[in-house]
């Protein structure tokens, strides 16, 4: 079977369904491929940051967003001692949302979903594996996959990887990576229960491993952090070595701990930073983590993609709309989001030898004592790691073709196997 469309976007992760709304409400014939047959899979984060929610009452979906089941976190402490010292305080953001939402991000992809279908131009084709690109004299003109109705071949004016840090797209188009050291791996478990909210993102340290979590809605999400290389070490071990690990780290889960039943349960987070030197090639345009793995520090992943998909959809909509994009109009996406791609990255890595390294090595079981003394003695300065993290440099407005009064909340609709929406065959 051969389609075409306008824009083909492959993935529908935050990247991906952010850039098919846009474009859609933009009037650009939009399909989107995604290989899972829904959007409720393996934790890969949870975090929507103040500019992130700042974009979703632009888009007029910010009472729908708030009926979704979500915890807020206000500002990040750190215990020392007796005492807790506040790292990042996102209530003093020049902004009406100053909170990070923590909501599944099966959600909030089924919100932006949802959403995306009121527009006669947007298809998502669920269960759709993308498999290789089509070339045309040096161009790329469109995509095969395999899918309900098995193989099939969708070609399009653009072609929009969004398919995450294993990105297949990037592989095949040749596009190269620079890659930086990242000496870390992350595993990430539920523990049943709860525990105060500041302390989100406090790391709990021991001896070449600490431990951060994230408090939810009737449970604990925990990041447990060890030293890159280590996975098979892990699980060799077993599952009762883990909790009593677990155990050390935060005695007071050395109980729940039990609920973990094996090492099943625990999923390995292979870290990485990278990014691609150039992002696109003519037809294909990378963004989110398929233009730049980024570490888990911050939690900054998803809301990056989301301002990427953002920063395409406002520089691509006209020239989708007429002939284009031309390669010199993919280029301007990289232009425009390549300095806070640089900027968070580069946080992440001084953050990875300054503060996480030490903590392994047990040198150090938070962040460096003058950046705590600081803090504590000008509470102000909060506000600056909180800008960070939760707004970060050169953060994205919806582009007025997006702006929708607001709207109220509904019941959600479901994302069916096999393709949904309008496309034109
Ligand atoms: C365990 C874990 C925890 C994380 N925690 C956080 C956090 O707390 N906060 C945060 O901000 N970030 C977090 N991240 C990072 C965050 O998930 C990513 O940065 C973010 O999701 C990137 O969005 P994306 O749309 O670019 O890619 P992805 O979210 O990875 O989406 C890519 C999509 O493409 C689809 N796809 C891939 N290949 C194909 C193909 N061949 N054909 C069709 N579809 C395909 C995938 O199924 C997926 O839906 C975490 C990641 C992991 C793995």
């Amino acid at each position: 079977m051969s389609t075409d469309t306008t824009c083909l976007i492959v993935g529908g992760g935050p990247a991906g369904m952010i850039a098919g709304l846009l474009l859609a409400r933009a009037g650009v014939e939009v399909t989107v491929l995604e290989k899972h047959a829904d959007f409720l899979r393996d934790f890969r984060g949870d975090t929507v940051h103040p500019s992130t929610l700042r974009l979703l009452d632009e888009l007029g979906l910010g009472a729908r967003f708030d009926a979704l089941p979500q915890s807020r976190l206000e500002r990040v402490a750190f215990p020392v001692g007796e005492h807790s010292v506040t790292i990042a305080d996102f209530r003093r953001l020049r902004t009406s949302r100053g909170y990070i939402a923590m909501v599944p991000q099966w959600d909030l992809l089924d919100l932006l979903s949802d959403s995306a279908h009121e527009e006669p131009t947007f298809t998502l084709r669920m269960n759709t594996r993308v498999t290789d690109l089509l070339w045309e004299d040096g161009r790329v003109v469109g995509v095969c996959h395999e899918g309900p109705d098995g193989p099939g071949e969708t070609r399009a004016r653009l072609t929009l990887a969004c398919d995450g840090r294993g990105s297949l797209l990037r592989d095949l188009s040749g596009l190269q990576r620079r890659e930086f050291p990242a000496e870390i791996d992350a595993w990430w478990f539920r523990l049943p229960g709860s525990a105060p909210q500041e302390f989100a993102l406090a790391p709990r340290a021991g001896e070449g491993r600490f431990m951060v979590v994230f408090p939810r809605e009737g449970y604990l999400q925990i990041a447990y952090i060890g030293r890159k290389g280590t996975d098979a070490q892990l699980r060799e071990r077993g599952i009762a070595a883990f909790r009593e690990d677990i155990a050390e780290l935060a005695p007071e889960f050395a109980e729940r701990a039990e609920a973990l039943g094996s090492m099943d349960e625990v999923k390995h987070l292979d870290v990485r930073v990278d990014r691609l030197r150039r992002w696109h090639t003519d037809g294909l345009l990378c963004i989110g983590d398929a233009a730049h793995a980024m570490s888990p520090v911050g939690g900054v992943g998803i809301n990056l993609a989301v301002q990427d998909a953002v920063g395409a959809a406002t520089l691509l909509a006209g020239p989708l709309r007429k002939d284009g994009p031309t390669p010199a109009e993919l280029a301007r996406v990289r232009r425009r989001r390549l300095l806070p791609t640089v900027v968070v990255q580069t946080l992440q890595r001084l953050i990875h030898r300054n503060v996480v390294t030490p903590i392994l090595a047990g040198r150090r079981a938070g962040p460096p004592k003058p950046v705590v003394g600081l803090l504590r003695r000008f509470p102000a300065l909060t506000r600056v790691p909180a800008f960070l993290i939760g707004m970060g440099v050169r953060s994205e407005h919806a582009p007025v073709f997006a702006w929708r009064a607001p709207q109220a909340p509904r019941a959600p609709r479901s994302t069916s196997p096999g393709s949904s929406g309008s496309a034109r065959s």
